[in-house]
């Protein structure tokens, strides 16, 4: 198995990779490890947060083999959209991946991994004869190819009325190419989903299912409170607001994408950060901004799992032993605060 393999999983000589491999998917999952839990991460990066991209690090043998187990959970999800968000998100990281492979190739650019070349990945779609490039940073795409790819795009700049059509063929920008061939991807993957699964496949991947369930159920019945009650917080953010200043990466994304759901503006969040320098407030000001036009939507805070997966589910108390992400929590101890004093005025209006 082949770096570049893991990097883009949907490939003919990836799926190939797995079949030499001779693995048989029903141990695998009945084990466990890293191939099924990089697996349920792909599932619920791809419906939480938009990206299957990893926010931590696995082998190649992993990342290959989390693929098809990521495609098996995605198929016992039985939850609507599911299959397409998961479409979407991994054809989000191949047109990421890809794009730099071939802005690295264009440049010349030496680098110790193997890089996918646009020519290959044309071949894997069987779309070499039908795209050509002009030398001048511009394709010709084949129209049925074009017309193929581009009818589920979003804009009217897709509509075939809105491009020239010169002899069968359509000229299209690089970034356009990409464009298409992310939905090249796309369709590939979202092929054939939902897989039939055998029973004792389903059997043995019922924890992580469950877990996934639990995720998204977090998502859809979160209602942000609008109110900001810092000490109604989850511990968690807590401990986040007491390091912000010092936060790395992922530390500064979940506070920053935990405060973009509320509603804060940037001022409050430079006040919790207690930030002191320019450059740190604008830092903090551009991530915020970034996330609250989202409305936390595209960009949602991570859950419970993906938390203490990363050291920061901290001081957990007994809201936490009942809810699966950070937002329930702080949701929970609104509506418990708001019901002990809805409480209280019935009781006095009772009197
Ligand atoms: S269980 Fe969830 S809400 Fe509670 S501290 Fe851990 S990450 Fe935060």
């Amino acid at each position: 198995m082949r770096r570049l393999h893991a990097r883009y999983p949907f490939l003919r000589a990836s799926r190939e990779a797995v079949q030499d491999a001779e693995v048989d998917l029903g141990q695998l999952v009945t084990e466990g490890g890293p191939a099924v839990e990089r697996g349920r991460e792909r599932v619920e990066r791809a419906l939480l947060a938009g990206t299957v991209a990893s926010e931590g690090r696995s082998s190649t043998r992993a990342e290959l083999l989390s693929y098809p187990v990521a495609r098996v959970l995605v198929s016992l999800l039985d939850t609507p959209g599911a299959v397409a968000k998961y479409a979407n998100a991994e054809a989000a990281l191949a047109h990421a991946r890809f794009t730099e492979d071939f802005d690295d190739d264009a440049q010349l650019k030496s680098t110790d991994r193997e890089r996918l070349s646009l020519d290959r990945l044309l071949a894997d779609f069987d779309l070499s004869g039908q795209v050509r490039p002009t030398g001048e940073g511009e394709f010709l795409v084949d129209v049925t190819a074009y017309l193929k790819l581009a009818s589920a795009l979003e804009g009217e700049r897709w509509r075939l009325v809105a491009r020239e059509l010169h002899d069968g063929v359509v000229p299209v920008r690089r970034p356009e190419l990409y464009t298409l061939l992310r939905e090249a991807v796309r369709r590939r993957v979202a092929d054939d989903l939902p897989l039939s699964v055998p029973e004792g496949v389903a059997d043995a991947l019922a924890g992580q299912v469950r877990t996934l369930k639990d995720a998204v159920a977090d998502v859809e019945l979160r209602a942000t409170p609008d109110v900001v009650e810092p000490e109604l917080f989850p511990p968690c953010v807590k401990a986040l607001l007491e390091r912000a200043p010092d936060l790395d990466r992922r530390g500064r994304f979940a506070l920053v994408s935990f405060l973009a759901g509320l509603d804060v503006d940037t001022q409050d969040v430079l006040a919790f950060y207690g930030v002191e320098t320019e450059s740190d407030a604008d830092s903090v000001e551009y991530q915020f901004e970034r996330l609250a036009d989202s409305r936390g939507a595209a960009f949602p805070p991570p859950a419970c799992a993906t938390m203490q997966a990363f050291d920061l589910c901290v001081d957990r108390d007994e809201v936490c032993a009942d809810i699966g992400h950070p937002v329930t929590y702080y949701a929970e101890r609104v509506e418990r605060a708001g019901v002990a004093v809805d409480a209280d005025a019935g009781t006095a209006d009772g009197d």
